[in-house]
């Protein structure tokens, strides 16, 4: 059997960015404003200080407006609480972000319940997931919407497959089950309390690790011809102690049997954040009930 074919998330994602760039300018032209994302960040977490940073960056250069807030790791519940608030009266902002984790005198779900869900563009509070569980339209956490897209890289419709996600999250496992049961799988959702994991994964035709554990899934866990999106983000120290990212998969074995495989880094990652972008304008959109701009038809 030949070696899987790599399903490049870094070019999916910038083919995505381009379309909310266009999204972006029809907007400013048609109706005269551009959407506004604001991203709060607590602590100095230096992989949160990244993530945040490259958010930003990537929504100026979508041509839309980055608000972002660094407040100090003291920071207690009540003033994160009035910043949100704020942010959910302010016209300017379409979309707000607060990243986590948070630090431990803040609990994230005061915080997440805080944010207007009209404004949740990473999709976490319970109005969304909610509107999702039944079909309703809904600002979706953009993982697993990226996740969505990645599988059908491979295969343009899902229907009918056997979906296996390792891992039952609220932001990626739980959500994604949704997105794949509209997608017409048949799905399955494992995790750590599953038996015999090897064998379930073995019955996916769309096999997603969403777990955390760096190379979990062995080779010999896949169905040969399997689609594989690999959602984790593992740091390893290497023997020459320099520390390297894997995902939740054993690439180098996976390739061998999968039909279409997500590498780590350059498959999911990137694919997020171009999501977080999609979910701006279309939250932007709704709150001021206009149609989602063409370029942006499908997504
Ligand atoms: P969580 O820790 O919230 O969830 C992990 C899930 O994996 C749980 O459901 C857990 O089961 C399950 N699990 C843990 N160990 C095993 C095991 N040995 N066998 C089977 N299942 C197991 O993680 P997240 O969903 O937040 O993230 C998962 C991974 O994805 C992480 O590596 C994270 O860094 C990465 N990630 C990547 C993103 C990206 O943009 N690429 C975005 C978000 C996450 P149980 O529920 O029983 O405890």
């Amino acid at each position: 059997m030949s070696e899987a074919s790599i399903i490049d998330g870094k070019a999916l994602a910038a083919q995505v960015q381009e379309r909310v760039r266009a999204a972006v300018e029809e907007l400013k032209k048609r109706h005269g404003f551009v959407p506004g994302l604001a991203v709060v960040l607590v602590g100095d977490d230096p992989a949160s200080r990244v993530y945040v940073r490259n958010k930003g960056k990537r929504t100026t250069e979508a041509g839309m407006k980055s608000f972002e807030y660094q407040l100090p790791a003291d920071t207690g519940e009540e003033a994160l609480l009035e910043r949100i608030a704020r942010l959910n009266k302010s016209p300017e902002v379409h979309g707000i972000l607060v990243q986590l984790p948070l630090p431990k005198q803040i609990n994230p779900d005061r915080v997440i319940d805080a944010i207007d869900p009209d404004k949740d563009v990473d999709g976490f509070h319970v109005i969304n997931a909610g509107r999702l569980a039944v079909g309703r339209p809904a600002l979706v956490p953009c993982t697993p919407l990226g996740c969505v897209l990645l599988a059908k890289q491979a295969k343009a419709d899902l229907t009918g497959l056997e979906a296996v996600i390792i891992g039952r999250s609220n932001i990626v496992g739980k959500p994604l089950a949704q997105l794949l049961l509209r997608e017409n799988c048949t799905v399955t959702i494992a995790h750590s309390r599953t038996r015999d994991l090897p064998e379930v994964a073995r019955r996916a035709d769309l096999l997603v690790a969403a777990v955390g554990r760096p190379e979990l899934v062995r080779g010999s866990w896949i169905k040969p011809g399997a689609i594989v999106i690999d959602v984790g983000i593992n740091r390893v120290e290497r023997e020459n102690g320099k520390a390297k990212l894997v995902g939740d998969v054993a690439f180098g074995e996976a390739k061998e049997v999968a039909g279409a495989i997500t590498p780590v880094p350059g498959g999911v990652g990137p694919m997020t954040i171009a999501m977080l972008l999609v979910n701006t304008v279309k939250a932007a959109c709704m709150q001021r009930n206009i149609p989602l701009p063409r370029p942006l038809a499908g997504l």
